[in-house]
This record gives C-alpha cells, structure tokens and sequence, in this order.
C-alpha cells in the first residue's frame, strides 16, 4: 500500500464518500430548488475515471466507500461500475462498498447490489403519509420508495432509514416512523437540516433542533445511550421499547469533527475536506493530466494539508445565507 491519507491534525481518511451524479427524480425542499440546473454530461467523471480515483484511495487506505448523488441510482452504468469496483472487497483492500439513495429505482437494482457485495445501504425516507411526502419531496413517489425498501430487505439488503426532522414537515410523525423502521429491522437515523445552497425557502422555518425531538421521544420511549461510533457525526441510542437503533446526526447543535475520518468527491471531481466547508481540490484536472497517478497523489497531499479542523454551520437567524454555496446533492451529504 502506498501512504496513508492522514491531514494535518493526525485524522485518518478511511471513508470516501462519492458522488455519481447531482441529478435527482426527487427534488426535496431542503436540499434542491424545483428548477435546479444540473451538470452538462460532459463534466461528469466517466466510470472509468471513477474507477480509476477510488484505485486511488483505496491505495491510501480508505476502507469504505458510499456512492451516493444526487440519486446515484439514476445514473445509467452504476451497477457495473459497482460490480467492477468490488474486486477490492474480494481482495480484501475494502471492508464496504454501500450507498445512500431514496430508493425510487431499488426495486430494480437490489438484487444485483446483493450480488456485487452490497450488504448495507441508507434509505432517505422523510415520511410515510402520501401527501406529506409529495409535499417534502415534490414528487407522489412514496409508493415506489416502499416497494424498494421492501426489494432491499428481500434481497437481504440490511437498510438504515434516514429521516431529515423539519419543523413544519414530519416532526410528528417521528414516533411512528421510528416504529415502522424498527419494526421491520431497520435502524433509523435523525439528520438536523444544514444550511446548504439556495433553495427558495428559508431553512430557518424548517429547521428543527434534534435536542427537541429528543426531548419528546423520551416523553414516550426509553433511550439508552450506546458507545457506537462510526467516526462521523451520529451518535446512537437503543430504544428500550421497540429494541432497535436510532441515530442523531447534530451538525448544528454538536460539534462532530474531532474524530472525522472522511472526505468527499462530487460527480466532477471535486475533493471537499469539509461537508460545511467551500474548500475543495481539483481532482479531475490531475486524473486528466499526462501522469495521472502522481498528480492525483498530490492533489490527495494538498487535500490532506488543506482539510480544516472543524464546520463552520450556523443557522440561527431568519434570512441568513447557507453556510455553503453547493448543495448537498453535490456532495452527498
Ligand atoms: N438522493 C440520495 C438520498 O436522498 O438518499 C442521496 C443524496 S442525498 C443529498 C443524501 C442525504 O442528504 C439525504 O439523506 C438527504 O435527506 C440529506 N440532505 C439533503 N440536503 C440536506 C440538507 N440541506 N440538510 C440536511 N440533510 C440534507
Ligand atoms: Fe434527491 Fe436525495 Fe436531494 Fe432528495 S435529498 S432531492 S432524493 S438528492
């Protein structure tokens, strides 16, 4: 193995986080405008390309990597290129290869993810009532979404459910998702909105503090709190009352970035040191240049000197700007 990605402040980069593409068939508030502007095709790395980047941090030692988008199950070619990438789980260079989608095409690929060693994906699930989600999300796609879930847990795909808490959206529907998700085997995770690119709403009005939903789901449940640790931003109770898992990832009202163990690349080849940062690295000028692998191995060391030390989030006052300028359909959250 060639040197490990280690920034200045002694963290090991173990976990890359990929993004296929920025187009989406869903357009949640939150995270897109309705008329969002999306790449042209042509500044899309090619699957060879990606193929080529995570050789690359595979090399340096990332152990896990997520694809994830936009949707990334919208971009045609993902599964081969999933297929082809997972020669580094049989070599034993990768522990997980896995995704974050909202499994709008799960019922078509979760057979073949099985069979390409998928074991675990995340599901991005914000509501279980029709009309609710076709509010949050733009689109009447929850039927769809369900029999994916269940495609996914038939294939014997183990699914964490994903829920962004928004205030005037699904915060009272929480428990009962909450028991739908451990009632089938899932666990299920808590995202605090993050105020990220433009989306013609304010996220203060959908902003909701995770210390509160907390605070109502111990009106009703018990939560104990467990040591699990995935070197990112959750931390995880066990629900004494229905024995599964739930996760809150407290970007705003926590600071999680002293054991951050990740880096991201969008669709173009952007490495971002930071998901609530704007600095980033071109990685897609040195894998087209005429010695890729050096260029790439130092734009990896520039990265790495580059990553900053902590976010910089702040969503306290109406009207205020996003903290960053992309969104997270760039990065992938
Ligand atoms: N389309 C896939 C999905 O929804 O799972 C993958 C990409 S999506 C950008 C990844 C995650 O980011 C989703 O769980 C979504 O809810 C979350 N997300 C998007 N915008 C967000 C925001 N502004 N704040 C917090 N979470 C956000
Ligand atoms: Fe699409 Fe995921 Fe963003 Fe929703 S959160 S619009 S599903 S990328």
């Amino acid at each position: 193995m060639a040197y490990q990605l280690t920034d200045k402040f002694g963290r090991d980069i173990t976990y890359l986080r990929l993004s296929v593409t920025d187009r989406c068939d869903l357009r949640c508030t939150y995270c897109m405008a309705e008329n969002m502007t999306f790449l042209p095709r042509r500044d899309l790395l090619s699957f060879e390309e990606l193929d080529f980047l995570c050789e690359a941090f595979v090399q340096r030692g990332v152990r896990k990597i997520r694809l994830t988008g936009g949707e990334p199950l919208v971009r045609k070619g993902l599964l081969p290129f999933i297929q082809k990438l997972s020669r580094h789980l049989s070599t034993g260079a990768l522990d997980e290869i896995t995704l974050t989608t909202n499994a709008t095409q799960l019922h078509r690929f979760a057979g073949q993810l099985v069979d390409a060693g998928v074991r675990r994906i995340n599901v991005s699930l914000d509501s279980l009532d029709r009309d609710v989600f076709k509010h949050l999300s733009r689109r009447d796609a929850l039927d769809q979404v369900l029999g994916g879930i269940e495609a996914g847990l038939e294939a014997g795909l183990k699914i964490k459910i994903n829920a962004v808490a928004l205030k005037n959206g699904n915060a009272q529907e929480i428990p009962d998702m909450m028991r739908w998700a451990h009632g089938l085997g899932m666990d299920m995770t808590l995202i605090e909105v993050m105020p990220m690119g433009e989306i013609a709403q304010d996220r203060f009005d959908q902003y909701l503090p995770l210390s509160e939903v907390r605070e109502q789901l111990e009106g009703e449940f018990t939560l104990v709190d467990t040591p699990l640790r995935t070197g990112g931003p959750a931390r995880y109770v066990k629900v004494e009352q229905t024995g599964g898992i739930l996760g809150f990832i407290t970007p705003l009202t926590n600071n999680f970035c002293a054991g951050c163990n990740r880096v991201r690349v969008t669709c173009t080849g952007q490495i971002y040191m930071c998901l609530g940062q704007d600095d980033r690295v071109d990685l897609r000028a040195a894998i087209r240049s005429e010695d890729p692998l050096s260029a790439l191995n130092a734009a990896l060391d520039k990265a790495m000197i580059n990553k900053p030390e902590a976010h910089d989030f702040n969503i306290k006052n109406p009207g205020s700007a996003p903290a960053v300028a992309r969104h997270m359909s760039v990065t992938g959250g």
